[in-house]
């Protein structure tokens, strides 16, 4: 290796370092036989039958855009050949992934390929999760992650390349990785920016950097047949079920890949197939699953194997041997709503260019076949031609945040390859004013600069902030790190939902989902620490909790406890379980902290239909709140999100004498109507009641106040009275004494 020169390698040179046998990465450790079993296997694969022209083409230009099939070696191989041509530069090398699921992965297969162990040369890193070390030259990560380097180092310093793969997903991240590592080549010349994708839209990409060479893979592919339906069908889990049966009971070998959109119908569908069949391989492929579970796809079967994904496999994993792709149509995506701030998960239509790679999947080694369960009509009328960037799809508040910390003032003429709507960029601007993390001129505020640093939403610095005042700090980390985690912690599997809701009664708090939350967390804590014998897994699987995203919280609430020690005080708890007031002060700081997500109850209705305050929209209590079925008046919402009927979820009731004192909540703040009336004439009273029961409260001056201030006569009054009760207590016998004469 030390042979080697910075960009002056040959595809000849390293190709002889890999073919020796022992490892020239690690000290020469001699290889072992696996590494030459996977050896013979990528150099078969498209990519590495061009390695000498992609060294090339990297030598001699900054900027690199590299498109090629799924499946030919992008994601694996490209990366090993920039390691041994940057290895001399003494730096490191990045590709990034939209996916975790794909980030560990791939990391885990190349370190196999590179015959090193995973988190020395070859390491991972992904939110609040690191396999990496001093030692790490080749490191895949998210590009979330890479995005938050980059806010402390906009040139990239630790790289020497960065590969942004995937770049045809358009995620708000890697959009904005492409626009911050335009900006970074031009001022750090040896910087080599690498930028991957399927063959799917690359043309937009293409003219977003228009002096960057290009790189085309020629992908080995087979002709596919396409059958549809001949009449569409609701029941899309139901057909995709008859068209495996039909497949493995008729059709010649070759595994099948199945399509479907959630998690649910994964599950549902793997669990019917396995019933029916105990010669065929059914395994689910989402992002929930455990990584050994995951992994399992790729190992030999004796039997075919049927893998029931969701889009995940579409193009950031790739499967040997699948022939047969049975695919639904159907995807889940998230959608941002800027009026309503209302985000949902909607199963949707997939894309053209989604269903043409879904397709391609069947046919990577032989001819395959592609059943469609849609109408060829549906397919040409219903399906847009690919699927919208992701900035343009979501919440930006972070990422304004992230650039104004990185000193662009101005984000509304950042260069983003497609910018985004402008009413969802105001909506972040107003959403980041409200938290008090830019100023009314846009410039970010030293609250700000912490929030952003956060390995959480930064509108959780406001809840750290105020709980430290109410003596709940701890508790509001928790809740910071339940509501980051992948998956929800209370698991609810569709066929036992209603034996999963009896097991989480034990949890509930009839106030507040934030508490029922910490409930769960802190008597899966007190498991793990009081029984040893206990099988923590088993108390789990009883209480219906999900073990893996409890496991994360405790991950991610320690890394939040270590960076939160540097940026704020931490202080020892002032309130525990014992205080009275535990709950309130919980619930207090929640609505003192997310107070511009609170709603109120509208009093006509039968069922529970909330408004919220500020935008008077209305909506119903999720029906899995402990609420839903309560008549609080006031409630604050951690998410409002749509499955057709706009609902608000995790919520806790509040009361509105904690709000009152807020700007927010001021006369000159409630919206109001064009002559200028109140919006929610509702609001202003409920408000207004609050304040004048306060008042009231605070004009009841106490007998010891009253004291204090009185004047000799008014004491010898008070003295009388005193005296006058206390002889009334005398005279009032107590049970004791009553039973005695009963007796
Ligand atoms: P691309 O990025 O171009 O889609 P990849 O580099 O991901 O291609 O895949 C190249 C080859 O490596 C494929 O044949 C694929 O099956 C194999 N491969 C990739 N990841 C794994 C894995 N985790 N386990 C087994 N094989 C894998
Ligand atoms: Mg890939």
């Amino acid at each position: 290796m030390e042979d080697l020169q910075r960009n002056q390698t040959t595809a000849q040179q390293a190709e002889s370092l890999e073919d020796w046998e022992v490892n020239a990465l690690r000290d020469h450790e001699l290889h072992s036989s696996k590494y030459f079993r996977l050896l013979e296997s990528r150099r078969k694969l498209p990519v590495s039958l061009r390695r000498q022209e992609f060294l090339d083409t990297y030598h001699n230009s900054q900027i690199i855009l590299v498109s090629g099939e799924t499946g030919s070696g992008k994601t694996t191989q490209i990366p090993q050949f920039i390691l041994f041509d940057e290895w001399a530069s003494g730096k490191k090398v990045a590709c990034t992934q939209p996916r975790r699921l794909a980030t560990t992965a791939v990391a885990t297969r190349t370190a196999a390929e590179l015959d090193v162990p995973l988190g020395e040369e070859v390491g991972y890193s992904v939110r609040f999760e690191r396999k990496s070390s001093k030692l790490t030259r080749l490191k895949y990560m998210t590009d979330g992650l890479l995005l938050s380097e980059a806010s402390k180092d906009r040139d990239f310093s630790a790289y020497s390349c960065v590969i942004l793969d995937e770049a045809h997903e358009r995620t708000l991240n890697t959009d904005l990785l492409m626009a911050l590592l335009k900006m970074a080549t031009s001022r750090r010349s040896c910087l080599k920016v690498v930028i991957m994708s399927a063959t799917l839209n690359i043309e937009k990409i293409q003219s977003y950097f228009p002096g960057a060479a290009t790189f085309e893979i020629p992908g080995k592919v087979h002709p596919v047949e396409i059958h549809y339906l001949s009449d569409s069908t609701p029941r899309y889990c139901y057909c995709a079920i008859s068209v495996v049966q039909h497949i493995h009971q008729n059709m010649d070998e070759g595994d099948i890949m199945l399509f479907l959109p959630t998690s649910g119908d994964i599950e549902m569908v793997c669990s019917i197939l396995r019933k029916k069949y105990k010669n065929l391989t059914v395994l689910p492929l989402y992002s929930a699953l455990s990584r050994a579970k995951q992994q399992e796809i790729f190992d030999d079967s004796e039997y075919r194997k049927c893998i029931v994904a969701t889009n995940v496999a579409e193009t950031s994993i790739t499967i040997d041997g699948i022939v047969y792709v049975v695919d639904s149509g159907l995807e889940i995506r998230p959608v941002y709503n800027p009026r309503l701030r209302m985000s949902s998960v909607l199963t949707c239509p997939i894309s053209k260019a989604s269903a043409k790679q879904r397709a391609g999947r069947a046919g990577r080694t032989q001819p395959g076949i592609c059943f469609r369960l849609y109408t060829e009509e549906t397919h040409n009328t219903c399906f847009i031609p690919s699927a919208p960037p992701g900035i343009l799809e979501g919440e930006l508040a972070s990422q304004i945040l992230l650039l104004k910390v990185m000193g662009f003032q101005s984000v509304g003429t950042f260069d983003f390859i497609d910018p985004p709507h402008p009413e969802v960029y105001l909506c972040g601007l107003q959403d980041l004013c409200a938290m008090g993390y830019i100023d009314d001129e846009g410039t970010i505020t030293s609250k700000g600069r912490i929030a952003a640093r956060l390995p959480v939403h930064p509108k959780w610095l406001n809840a750290f902030m105020e709980g430290q005042k109410n003596g709940c700090l701890r508790e509001m980390i928790d809740l910071a790190a339940i509501s980051s985690t992948q998956h929800p912690i209370f698991s609810r599997p569709p066929p036992a939902r209603f034996a999963a809701d009896i097991a989480h009664r034990r949890f509930a708090c009839p106030l507040s989902d934030h508490m029922s939350q910490l409930n769960a967390l802190h008597a899966y804590e007190s498991a793990m620490k009081t029984d040893k014998r206990l099988s923590i897994s088993q108390w789990c699987f009883d209480s219906f909790l999900n073990r893996r995203a409890l496991g994360e919280v405790v991950r991610i609430r320690d890394q939040l406890l270590a960076s939160l020690q540097q940026e704020l005080a931490y202080t020892k708890e002032i309130c525990g379980f014992e205080d009275a007031e535990y709950d309130a002060h919980i619930r207090k700081t929640l609505a003192r902290s997310f107070f511009y997500q609170c709603a109120l109850k509208h009093p006509h209705s039968h069922a529970t239909i909330y408004k919220t305050v500020h935008e008077g929209h209305t909506a119903g209590i999720h029906p899995e709140s402990v609420l839903s079925r309560e008549k609080q008046e006031w409630i604050v919402y951690s998410e409002f999100v749509s499955s057709g009927i706009p609902y608000l979820q995790t919520v806790t009731a509040v009361d509105p004498a904690w709000l009152i004192d807020l700007d927010f909540f001021q006369d000159d703040s409630l919206p109001k109507t064009a002559d200028g009336g109140f919006k929610q004439p509702l609001v202003k009273k409920s408000l207004d009641k609050a304040r004048k029961k306060k008042d009231e409260e605070e004009d009841l001056i106490s007998f010891e106040e009253l004291e204090l201030k009185a004047t000799p006569l008014v004491k010898k009054s008070l003295d009388t009275v005193w005296k006058k009760s206390d002889d009334v207590e005398e005279d009032l016998m107590s049970f004791e004494e009553l039973d005695l004469k009963v007796i």
